[in-house]
């Protein structure tokens, strides 16, 4: 049986500590996903310019971020890395004309280690890090999801590590991070609206062109690579398409989910 591929918004890194509606759905989204050979995750904290999967048997911890709670350096993710599903996945896009590169010494980043905590605590599935190419576009990234699309039916579980929206000049303010529990801006709601309605039916073309075509798409994404992780999911698991998660904190950072195929 295929596994579905999912995109998840990890949210500001201390979502993990606090409890909201996201974080309870990340909890429990990994029994109802079931549990994969492996993960192949592609976080938006994962950026270079070529392709490139990480062959560390055991990733390090990577706390890329400042200014949050002590507690969040303490935080350790004992996943085994998944070096001997590189080739595979190597191959996958070498065949789709995508060129692509191993990497050591590079641990496991917020985008992977947040949401995989919450969906699966135990540490038991080996995880597989590929890159997000900032300076490409959503084409490039669907594309990568296609030629991962056969993993699916390995036992494999791609997903994709972003944010939903991501502009995070409206989420700070001058005296901090702003309320968690603000309303939801109207620019973010018709972005997310927008999305939503061509995810759900499969509108492709649309969803590519979302940079010129999605109501305040630059204002939600100032740069996209938060969102490229969506693009792969789509790629890998295509359709149906199914919202699994929908809320936002800070009144800009929705933190929606999906499920693909
Ligand atoms: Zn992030």
């Amino acid at each position: 049986m295929s596994l579905p591929a999912i995109f998840v918004s990890h949210g500001a890194p201390n979502l993990i500590l606090h409890k909201s509606a996201a974080r309870d759905f990340l909890s429990e989204y990994g029994s109802e996903l079931g549990h994969p050979k492996a993960i192949v995750s592609v976080s938006a904290h994962f950026l270079t310019r070529e392709p490139a999967v990480v062959v560390d048997e055991h990733p390090a911890m990577i706390y890329d971020f400042g200014g949050f709670e002590r507690e969040l350096y303490t935080i350790v993710y004992p996943a085994p890395g998944a070096p001997e599903l590189a080739p595979r996945v190597t191959e996958l896009l070498t065949a789709a004309g995508i060129p692509v590169h191993g990497v050591e010494h590079r641990g496991f980043d917020h985008g992977t280690w947040v949401p995989l905590k919450l969906l699966y605590p135990e540490a038991d599935v080996p995880v597989l890090q590929l890159s997000v190419q900032p300076k490409a576009d959503p084409a490039h990234h669907y594309r990568i999801g296609r030629a991962l699309a056969p993993l699916r039916d390995e036992g494999v579980l791609v997903i994709g590590s972003g944010s939903f929206t991501h502009n995070l000049g409206e989420v700070f303010t001058s005296r901090g991070l702003a309320d968690p529990d603000a309303p939801a801006k109207d620019w973010m709601t018709d972005f997310r609206d927008w999305m939503d309605e061509k995810i759900v039916a499969g509108d492709t073309e649309a969803l590519l062109a979302y940079r010129s075509k999605a109501p305040n798409a630059e204002r939600n994404h100032p740069t996209d690579e938060h969102l490229l992780p969506l693009y792969v999911a789509l790629g890998a698991g295509g359709l149906p398409a199914a919202r699994v998660h929908y809320s936002h904190q800070y009144g800009a950072l929705a933190l929606d989910a999906y499920r693909f195929g």
